[in-house]
């Protein structure tokens, strides 16, 4: 099934839960301009949430601070509705001085914990809607050293609030070896500055497979991805999403040529409902005390 997203298998992660009303997911994308943050959103949800935009010639005004951007759309795939929010922020890490680009990222994520909790006070609770950031996907550029200043300055200050995504992008730049020894020294550096990140959590009781298909994902944090809205031919003659180089192709979907499978797989067909829990338990609840401490309540 070439084109399944793989989000209909939300009643499964949820089990009994309705699902009548649909699902609320938005998902976050932070990283310096031209990562591919939004080729790999529309590969992602085999969308075109995005449309190619003119590129700013360089000096052209683009502001000076990060600006927070965000596209809804609902897609609906074997009867299950999924009402998807990608939060894009345009200018991180793009400016002179970038010592505060994660402020706004910090604030918008903030305003929608409030959102949230001002819906809860609410008598009338039936209609709530869940804006919170579910995911944070971060884009590391490839350039196979290790994380830059603004990576860490970024995921120190918003771990708490978010699950962290780190990928690296256009990982069809960088060698398999390359992308191994890059991998080790970000997951160092992650390590060595207490970062928290998102992983699929390990449960004791779960079967087998699972617990293998797990491990699988673990494996390969932080994900080398690669996003492509087109098709190229491969050289057996099959239309794959890829890119094309002249000593070959990259197939998106093919697990030996990068990790987009893995993370699809941990984002949307088996640990969204994982996602917005862990927003729900701990990331929000965290918040929500320390904000009623802080109001002396
Ligand atoms: P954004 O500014 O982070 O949203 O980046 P875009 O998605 O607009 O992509 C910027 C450019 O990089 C476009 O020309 C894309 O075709 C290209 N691009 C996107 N993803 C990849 C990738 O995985 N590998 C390579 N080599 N190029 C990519
Ligand atoms: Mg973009």
């Amino acid at each position: 099934l070439a084109s399944w997203v793989g989000f209909s298998n939300l009643p499964n992660q949820v089990h009994r839960k309705s699902v009548r009303r649909g699902f609320q997911f938005v998902a976050m994308v932070v990283g310096e301009s031209g990562l591919g943050k939004s080729t790999l959103i529309n590969t992602l949800f085999e969308t075109k949430l995005y449309q190619p935009k003119n590129i700013p010639t360089p000096g052209e005004d683009r502001g000076k601070t990060v600006q927070i951007e965000s596209i809804s759309a609902e897609i609906e795939e074997n009867g299950v509705r999924l009402n998807l929010t990608v939060v894009d922020t345009p200018g991180f890490g793009d400016f002179v001085n970038n010592d505060e680009s994660w402020k706004p990222i910090v604030d918008n994520i903030e305003a929608r914990f409030d959102a949230y909790l001002e819906q809860e006070n609410r008598v009338n609770r039936l209609k709530v809607v869940d804006n919170r950031v579910h995911a944070c996907i971060y884009f590391i550029q490839p350039t196979g050293h290790s994380l830059k200043p603004i990576d860490i300055e970024f995921m120190r200050r918003l771990h708490t609030k978010v699950n962290l995504i780190p990928v690296i992008a256009k990982a069809d730049t960088m060698t398999n070896d390359e992308i191994s020894l890059f991998k080790q020294r970000i997951l160092a550096d992650i390590t060595q500055h207490g970062i928290r990140i998102f992983q699929p959590p390990q449960y004791e009781n779960e079967d087998e497979e699972t617990i293998q298909e797990n491990e699988e994902i673990i494996s390969k944090v932080p994900f080398a991805v690669v996003g492509s809205d087109s098709l190229v031919s491969s050289p057996d003659g099959r239309q794959v999403r890829g890119r094309a180089y002249p000593w070959g192709v990259i197939e998106v979907d093919n697990e030996d040529h990068c990790d987009f499978v893995k993370l699809r797989q941990m984002l949307v067909r088996t640990h969204m409902e994982e996602l917005r829990e862990h927003t729900n338990d701990v990331l929000y609840e965290n918040y929500r005390t320390d904000k009623l401490k802080a109001m002396g309540v």
